[in-house]
């Protein structure tokens, strides 16, 4: 019988305090109101109904708690998260985003004897000064020592984040920076501009030109220095923002980049699964936790927008991501999941953009050159 192979990912919307730069669906909660098992019994029963919508029986490709902030969740809640979507199947990676505040040593040993291998660590920057900037809770000291006591747990791939483009940042220090990172066990880094985004504190601040920020060369610098940086120090830079010991990409990020379903579940989430004739069906729930709950409780999915994508449009979404990536946007899978064939209305662009060197063109598989990573998103734009 066939299944419905789907990455998993559980958005826990809470974090202790909302970061100036931040628009991702979440909001401040103080720890003792968040509804711990009230929250669980929502997303298993998302699961359950999400599950039993699919055309096949669900097979599961990895688990991601990502957020928010999800090491805030207790861990029984998201212990009973993981058993309930390891019955679909076996589970190949299960990664939780946690901040440097909500974890230690004892803590990360908790969350791998519930079945955790991976955590994502939020450092964004070992400087006092750019944490600072960036309005985190941490400090400098409490970011390594988070990534000190997550490896010392033993059993558990450490992954972190990493912010670039503070102002007054130089390029030494953040080398300095994803060194030590490096230096102290973490096998992935995942190292993302800082970008301002409208309807966040510092989105307000730019538009009233309050906010100090770091010309564009400077941080075209930066991004040199990682990408120098990550190579010297044996690491595969995989995926335009992110960068790996050999082998130990994230499994979960990559289904995305390859265009595997997803099912999302939890208030804000966003999933998206195929459904007939090469389309696909998104959906985004409210990012709303009290109706979150009410309709979970009367075993209804929430509400939010649903969006039905049509092979072309998913085509062209594959694209953007899979040349994003090292390994490239395999053409032949993209033609087998949307009966159409990526390159028919495109075959002069991606000519047009091989002879300027911006596309490697390999038959069955499209990639952007590395080097020409920093203008990705304008290269795949003039593919479409
Ligand atoms: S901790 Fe992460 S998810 Fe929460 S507000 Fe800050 S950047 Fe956003």
């Amino acid at each position: 019988m066939n299944a419905s192979r789907a990455a998993v990912y559980v958005h826990v919307p809470w974090c202790l305090q909302r970061c100036p730069y931040c628009d991702f669906a979440t909001e401040a909660i103080a720890p003792a109101r968040i509804p711990h098992e009230a929250y669980a019994r929502a997303v298993l029963t998302e699961l359950e109904l999400r599950a039993r919508a699919l055309a096949a029986p669900l097979e599961p490709i990895s688990l991601f708690f990502g957020g928010g902030t999800p090491s805030l969740w207790s861990h029984d809640a998201l212990g009973a998260v993981i058993a309930a979507v390891s019955r679909f199947g076996p589970l190949g990676e299960v990664t939780v985003e946690c901040n440097p505040t909500s974890i230690d040593r004892d803590r990360a040993s908790s969350l791998r004897d519930r079945g955790v291998t991976r955590l994502s660590l939020g450092i964004q920057s070992l400087r006092d000064v750019h944490l600072r900037y960036l309005g985190r809770l941490h400090d400098a000291a409490g970011g390594l020592k988070a990534v000190r006591e997550a490896i010392a747990a033993g059993g558990l791939r450490v992954s972190a984040d990493v912010m670039f483009g503070m102002a007054e940042q130089r390029r030494d220090e953040l080398v300095d920076d994803v060194r030590a990172l490096v230096n102290e066990g973490v096998e992935h880094l995942s190292c993302y501009a800082l970008t301002i985004e409208q309807g966040t504190r510092f989105g307000e601040l730019a538009r009233k030109g309050r906010l100090p920020r770091l010309p564009d060369d400077d941080v075209a610098a930066l991004y040199e220095g990682i990408e120098r940086t990550m190579g010297d120090l044996g690491f595969v830079h995989y995926e335009v923002s992110n960068y790996a010991r050999p082998g130990r990409g994230s499994e979960h990020n990559l289904s995305y980049w390859r265009g595997e379903a997803y099912l999302g579940l939890g208030a804000g989430a966003v999933g998206c699964v195929p459904t007939e004739g090469g389309a696909a069906r998104r959906w985004r729930n409210a990012h709303d936790v009290p109706g979150y709950l009410a309709s979970l409780e009367r075993a209804e999915l929430p509400a939010g927008e649903l969006e039905d994508l049509d092979a072309d449009t998913r085509v062209r979404e594959g694209l953007m991501l899979g040349m994003r990536t090292d390994e490239g946007c395999d053409l032949r899978a993209w033609a087998r999941r949307t009966g159409t064939d990526p390159r028919a209305s495109r075959a002069a662009r991606i000519a047009r953009q091989v002879e300027r060197g911006n596309v490697i063109d390999e038959g069955d598989v499209l990639r952007i050159p590395q080097a020409r990573w920093l203008v990705a998103d304008d290269i795949v734009a003039s593919v479409f």
